[in-house]
C-alpha cells in the first residue's frame, strides 16, 4: 500500500519546510498545491491564468480545478509509493475527493500532522519569507537568510517575495483558512489521524517531534 501524509495548518506555519525535510527523509514525493499553481503561473498555462486572480486575492482556487490538478500530479510515477501533501486538501470537498482518488492509487491518508502557531507569528514568518524562483526553496530574511543575499543556496536561482505574502493578503489568507480549512481538523481528528504540533518552535524541534510521532 502507498503512504500518504497530509500536512495541515495555517499559511506560514512551516508546512512547506517540514514537508521538504520529511520528503528527503522518507523518499516520498513532496506535493505542494501552491507550488504547482506557481509553476503554472510561471509557465503561463491556462490553469495558471485561471488561478492567478484567486491567488492574488488570497482566496482559494475553485475545488474542481484544484482536485483535477492534484489527481494528475498523484498519477505520476514518483508518487507510486505515496506522497506528502502540502496545502491540499484545504476544503471538505477536497478531502472527500482525495479519499476517493486514493482508493484508485491503492492507498489512504495515513497521518495528518496539524501544525499551529499564533497569528502574530504567521504574519511575521510570511512577511519575511523569500521563495526560490526555480524550485520553491524557502528562506526568511531574519530567521533563515540565504548565504548570498537574493540567491537560493540550493540551486542558485533568484529568491523573491511572493505577492500574496504581503501583510494585507496574509491576513485574508488566514481568514480563508479559518473559514474553509479548519473543518478538516475535526474531520481528521475524528478519523484518529491528527497529530498536533506546536509550530512556534524552531524548525529542528518541530521536525524532531513530527518524526517521533510518525514513528509511533
Ligand atoms: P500556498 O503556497 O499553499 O500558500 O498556496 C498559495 C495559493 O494557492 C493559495 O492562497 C490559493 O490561492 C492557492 N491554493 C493552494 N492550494 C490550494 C488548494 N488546495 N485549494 C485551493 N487553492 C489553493
Amino acid at each position: 500500500m502507498a503512504t500518504y501524509i497530509v500536512l495541515l495548518g495555517p499559511p506560514g506555519v512551516g508546512k512547506g519546510t517540514q514537508a521538504r525535510i520529511l520528503s528527503e527523509k522518507t523518499g516520498l514525493a513532496h506535493i505542494s498545491s501552491g507550488d504547482l499553481f506557481r509553476e503554472n503561473l510561471k509557465n503561463e498555462t491556462e490553469l495558471g491564468q485561471l488561478a492567478k486572480s484567486y491567488m492574488d486575492r488570497g482566496e482559494l482556487v475553485p475545488d474542481d480545478v484544484t482536485i483535477r490538478m492534484i489527481r494528475a500530479r498523484l498519477s505520476r510515477p514518483d508518487c507510486e509509493t505515496g506522497a506528502i501533501l502540502d496545502g491540499f486538501p484545504r476544503t471538505p470537498a477536497q478531502a472527500t475527493a482525495l479519499e476517493k482518488m486514493l482508493v484508485d492509487f491503492n492507498g489512504e491518508v495515513n497521518a495528518v500532522p496539524y501544525i499551529t502557531a499564533d497569528e502574530a507569528i504567521l504574519v511575521e514568518r510570511t512577511s519575511g519569507r523569500w521563495t526560490c524562483r526555480a524550485h520553491g526553496h524557502i528562506y526568511h530574511e531574519k530567521f533563515n537568510p540565504p548565504k548570498k543575499a537574493g540567491i537560493c543556496d540550493v540551486d542558485g536561482s533568484e529568491v523573491y517575495q511572493r505577492e500574496d505574502d504581503k501583510a494585507e493578503t496574509v491576513t485574508k489568507r488566514i481568514r480563508v483558512y479559518l473559514e474553509q480549512t479548519m473543518p478538516l481538523v475535526d474531520y481528521y481528528r475524528n478519523a484518529g489521524k491528527l497529530i498536533e504540533l506546536d509550530g512556534s518552535q524552531a524548525v529542528e524541534d518541530v521536525t524532531k517531534v513530527l518524526q517521533e510521532a510518525l514513528a509511533r
